[in-house]
């Protein structure tokens, strides 16, 4: 038995919808600033080679320029130093790729304190409400944050102490990455790890214990409100850059639809 047919056949009636949650990828997206004395990647950029013109008379065709962390794209267990003989982007299997998604929401808690922390009790409450996170699921955290997208100073949030985004405990980065049998996580920031994360103990703790745990991150995400709480599949999709530490990332979910 097949369930392929099954899914064809609701994607044919619209009884499954696809969802994207990828950001577009452009020169205005917003990416993230590492203060001094830290090195920061290029942004994206698009140069035109031929545009059915003497270069190219029958095509066109672009160079891209780009961080591997730009935009919505996924963090490699080998971005961090936690991770570092872990896998590189081209080695993630499949199989992670291609799971549950389950939805937690908080953009009560962050319209109010940009700088809020998501804790393990909060997880636990989810459980409570919903049952277990599935095997290989993608835990997804809606923030509200995607409506700042278009605004990179908004999106950012920095003032003199730095940038003021929602992330996560220490306790919580520590329990999702050893207690959970998930894939991955995924954020509408710009980073798995809250905007003054430095701070933290250890610094970047969704960093360090996540993708040290051969789980992945991917970020600035959009549409989480189009999703249901559980029951939806997602499907991640990055570009396999051999030694890659993470990259660009279609991320799609299919939705089944009352
Ligand atoms: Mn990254």
């Amino acid at each position: 038995m097949s369930a392929v047919p099954e899914i064809l056949a609701a994607l044919a009636t619209g009884s499954v919808e696809i969802v994207d949650l990828t950001a577009p990828l452009s020169a205005d997206t917003p990416t993230l600033v590492l203060p001094d004395p830290f090195s920061n990647l290029i942004d994206f950029s698009i140069e035109e080679v031929s545009a059915y013109n003497e270069p190219g008379p029958f095509w066109k065709h672009h160079n891209i320029h780009t961080g591997e962390h730009i935009g919505t794209h996924i963090d490699a267990p080998i971005h961090w130093i936690s991770g570092k003989d872990g896998k590189d982007v081209s080695q993630i299997a499949p199989e992670r790729l291609i799971g549950p998604a389950v939805v937690l929401d908080f953009t009560a808690q962050t319209e109010t304190d940009p700088d809020f922390l998501i804790d393990v009790e909060h997880l636990v409450a989810w459980q409570e409400e919903h049952g277990p996170f599935p095997a290989n699921s993608w835990l997804l955290f809606r923030t509200g944050w995607e409506q700042y997208g278009h605004d990179k100073q908004a999106f950012l949030n920095l003032d003199e102490n730095g940038s003021h985004t929602p992330g996560f405990t220490a306790e919580c980065a520590k329990w999702i990455a050893e207690e959970l049998a998930i894939s991955g996580i995924g954020v509408e920031t710009v980073g798995i790890d809250a905007g003054n994360a430095a701070v933290l103990e250890p610094p970047f703790p969704m960093h360090y214990f996540l993708l040290g745990a051969d789980k992945y991150g991917i970020t600035s995400l959009k549409n989480l409100g189009k999703l249901p709480a559980h029951g939806a599949l997602i499907v991640v999709a990055p570009l396999p850059v051999v030694g890659g530490t993470g990259a660009p990332t279609r991320v799609l979910a299919m939705v089944g639809k009352n």
